[in-house]
């Protein structure tokens, strides 16, 4: 057991607490476990860590809660983190669509994982106040070969201000290395350009932006006023079944000059993204593969592997345009509700919304 660290300040009940936001894939709920142990065995401190992750499916929205405190205090608390001391995000794509910011005030420290300017992420996330640290943990994560979550975890680490980066480092060492040695090196790595490479800016209260109280979320649906059918029309659902929210920032690229038409991106996708309709290929008649259907899509490359002349390529979401204006005229979604930019051009080839068409052609493409 590690020498008790005082901790540097706690809320009215003893604790210091952390909040990670996040979607499921990110691995946020692993870098809790890791915060919590690293309360407990490399700080000398009480700790404990729970997340809550509704259906578990990859893309649903995460959160992970740790809570701290001095040794000699009882720790039995298990509810969620209201006002954090640090909060993670470990995705932008969160900002505007839930309140993840709750409970933040001037004495939070926010770390986001964009590749925003600290400026331009507190306009995105509508921020209160607090001190903001932008870390490009997915372009450190694929440059690193690790995984987002190791880069966030030196990010909140050096955010915290008291925790040491060998801590965090043998941290991983215990927790990643002895699973998976081979990849030791890379999640080290990680973790220090986290530590190193936020770039961050201290906001005060200046009226901006009110403050956002936690609340919990309410159920709106139940068994008494659920529709006919139980249709979930929310983002994500099977009415929209918008993908978008899966994605961890990649999306497959498609050169239709070196499609050959084979197919197997359309039996390898688990999503039914591909639009292939009747045409021509090499002067015979041919079902062509006319792009995809980036609504459905929720960024595995998959097709990207199995592609057998690099037709499809993957590229980073948020350098590709036109998504958002595609859903934007999509009467089914809600027009409060923001997305992001993504999407490669020529992808409205997509037959899946082209209703009227459909109609004008009596239902054949
Ligand atoms: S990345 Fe490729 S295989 Fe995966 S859902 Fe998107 S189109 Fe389908
Ligand atoms: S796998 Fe590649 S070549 Fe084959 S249809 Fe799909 S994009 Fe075209």
């Amino acid at each position: 057991m590690a020498e008790p660290i005082t901790l540097p300040e706690v809320n009215e009940r003893g604790y210091y607490e952390i909040r990670l936001e996040s979607i499921g894939g990110l691995g946020a709920n692993l870098c809790g476990k890791m915060l919590g142990e690293l309360g407990a065995d490399y700080l000398g401190l009480n700790a404990a860590n729970f997340s809550s992750y509704g259906s578990e499916k990859r893309g649903s929205p995460v959160k992970a809660y740790i809570r701290w405190c001095a040794p000699e205090q009882e720790l039995r608390l298990s509810s969620p983190v209201e006002k954090p001391h640090v909060l993670g995000l470990f995705h932008e794509a969160l900002a505007g669509k839930l309140p993840v910011t709750a409970g933040v005030d001037e004495k939070t420290r926010v770390v986001v994982n964009t590749a925003l300017s600290p400026d331009e992420m507190r306009e995105k996330l509508r921020l209160h106040a607090g001190e903001l640290f932008c870390i490009d943990a997915l372009r450190i994560a694929m440059e690193c070969k690790t995984r987002v979550n190791m880069v966030m975890l030196g990010a909140m680490a050096k955010a915290a201000g008291f925790i040491p980066l060998k801590d965090c480092e043998e941290l991983a060492r215990q927790t990643v290395g002895k699973k998976y040695p081979d990849l030791l090196e890379a999640n080290l790595e990680g973790v220090r350009r986290g530590w190193s490479e936020a770039d961050s800016r201290r906001f005060a209260d200046d009226g901006k932006y009110p403050y956002v109280p936690y609340e919990e979320p309410e159920n709106r649906w139940g068994y008494e006023n659920a529709p006919i059918g139980g249709v979930n029309p929310h983002i994500g659902s099977t009415v929209t079944n918008d993908l978008s929210a899966s994605r961890e920032g990649w999306v497959p690229l498609f050169i239709q000059d070196k499609c050959i038409n084979c197919g197997l991106c359309d039996s390898t996708c688990p999503d039914m993204v591909f639009q292939f309709a009747p045409g021509e290929y090499k002067g015979r008649p041919a079902m062509v593969n006319r792009g995809l259907d980036y609504h459905h899509c929720k960024g595995c490359l998959r097709c990207v592997d199995v592609c057998p002349t690099e037709a499809l390529v993957a590229g980073r979401e948020r350098e590709q345009d036109t998504l958002h204006h595609f859903l934007r005229n999509q009467s089914l979604l809600p027009a409060h509700l923001e997305y992001e930019d993504a999407g490669p051009d020529g992808w409205i080839t997509s037959d899946s919304f082209d209703n009227e068409r459909r109609v004008d052609n009596g239902g054949v493409v």
